[in-house]
């Protein structure tokens, strides 16, 4: 784990956070900074910097991201309705923690293009 991931702090539960999603794989929590009425990030386990270090090992865990994010939206009461999964990849497209992780964004409509 590296020495300064703020998101391994918290998979390793050193930053107190509430999971509203957990499996072997994936954890989800609550965005300190909602963009929408429900926004989750969801995040793997395993340390992955960026969209741009993933390998073919790790389609399973990316496709976990996703089936989470399912089960997130059916829990919000989102589903229906729609929402949105974002992952940013490094600074330009405003990547600020260096962890993979998943946005789920819903409760209110979504604009497009995005900013
Ligand atoms: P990104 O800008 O795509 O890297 O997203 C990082 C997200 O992490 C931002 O939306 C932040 O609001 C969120 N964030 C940062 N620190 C925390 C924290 N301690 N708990 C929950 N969310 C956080």
């Amino acid at each position: 784990m590296p020495i300064d991931c703020l998101f391994c702090k918290i998979v390793a539960g050193e930053i107190p956070v509430e999971f509203v999603y957990e499996s072997d794989t994936v954890v989800a929590f609550r965005d300190i900074n909602p963009q929408a009425p429900t926004h989750v990030l969801v995040i793997p386990r395993e340390h992955i910097s960026t969209i741009n270090d993933l390998s073919v090992e790790d389609e399973v865990l990316v496709g976990s991201l996703y089936t989470a994010a399912r089960e997130i939206a059916v829990a919000e009461g989102i589903a229906d309705a729609g929402y949105r999964t974002v992952m940013n990849c490094n600074e330009g497209a405003g990547q600020s923690v260096f962890h993979i992780h998943l946005h789920v964004l819903g409760g209110r409509p979504m604009n497009w293009p995005p900013g």
